[in-house]
Order: structure tokens, then C-alpha cells, then sequence
């Protein structure tokens, strides 16, 4: 850093628009300096400012992310208790294990748009009719499988 302090940093000047304007290259300090300008101040504000745009949209993105997530929680909540709330073969309510179960197995692959919030929506809309869904926890949902053949019994063939 240079050591001429006071002098350089008091002839800063802040503009109409409340922005603080390099005396060296008479740019904002949030541009990025010019090629002639040599202030350290500037460097380091112009810095500074991108860095906590970069935060900013960081911890902002997060916060969108958080908020859809609880969103499609909510919504598989709802839909959860539309169908009986518990499953259908354990009676297990608890909703951390519930899943939404198709009756015929039909995979994310094959129908892309059976997942996430906009299937829920959709159920709860009344677009999406709900006569081949049922509610199962994860346990009881893989057997399902198995039971159907959805799975090949790879247990059965080793022992
Ligand atoms: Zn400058
Ligand atoms: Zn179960």
C-alpha cells in the first residue's frame, strides 16, 4: 500500500448519484479501473463491490433454492393427506418416509414430468387424476416393487 494516506484517500469524491469517484481515473469506484489509473483505492473498492455482488447473488440463490423446497414439501404434504395420509400397507404416517406411489411403475424416465413440484401441483389443480397413485413409506414401496416385479428379486438368485 502506499503510504501517502490521508492525502489520497480525502480526495475522493462522492458524485450526485452517491457514488465515490476515483480521482485518478475520474471513474466509479464499482467500475473497474481504467488502464491509466494506478490507485490503490480503487482496485481495492472496485474489488470489494464485485465481491459482494458475488455474495449477494451466492446467498440470495440460496434462499430461492430453500424457498422451493419448502414449497414442494408443502405441496407433497397436502397431497400426502389427500390420499389417506398413511401407508396403505404399514400405516406408517410419518412423513419423512411417505412417498407417492405409482400403481403401475411408471419411471421418471418414461414420463419426465411424474416428478417434483409441478406433478404436485398438478394433482392438487385437479389436472392429474389420482386413481393410479397411492401412498407407501419408502419400505413398503420397494417391496411393492419387488411384489410386482418391478424389481428383479436379486436376493431370491443368490441364495
Ligand atoms: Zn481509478
Ligand atoms: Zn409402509
Amino acid at each position: 500500500m502506499v503510504n501517502e494516506g490521508v492525502e489520497y484517500y480525502s480526495s475522493w469524491t462522492i458524485s450526485v448519484k452517491k457514488k465515490r469517484t476515483c480521482p485518478t481515473c475520474l471513474g466509479y469506484a464499482s467500475n473497474k479501473p481504467k488502464e491509466n489509473c494506478n490507485h490503490p483505492r480503487h482496485l481495492m473498492e472496485y474489488k470489494q463491490i464485485i465481491q459482494r455482488g458475488r455474495n449477494y447473488k451466492k446467498s440470495y440463490r440460496h434462499t430461492i433454492n430453500r424457498r422451493k423446497r419448502v414449497e414442494t414439501r408443502k405441496r407433497k404434504k397436502m397431497i400426502i393427506e389427500l390420499l389417506g395420509g398413511k401407508c396403505v400397507r404399514c400405516g406408517i404416517t410419518d412423513l419423512r418416509v411417505l412417498q407417492i406411489n405409482h400403481l403401475h411403475h411408471v419411471g421418471r424416465t418414461k414420463r419426465p414430468h411424474e416428478s417434483g413440484s409441478d406433478f404436485y401441483l398438478r394433482i392438487l389443480d385437479g389436472r392429474r387424476d389420482t386413481s393410479d397413485l397411492d401412498i407407501r413409506c419408502a419400505n413398503c414401496n420397494i417391496l411393492y416393487e419387488y411384489e410386482r416385479s418391478f424389481r428383479e428379486e436379486l436376493i431370491q438368485i443368490a441364495q
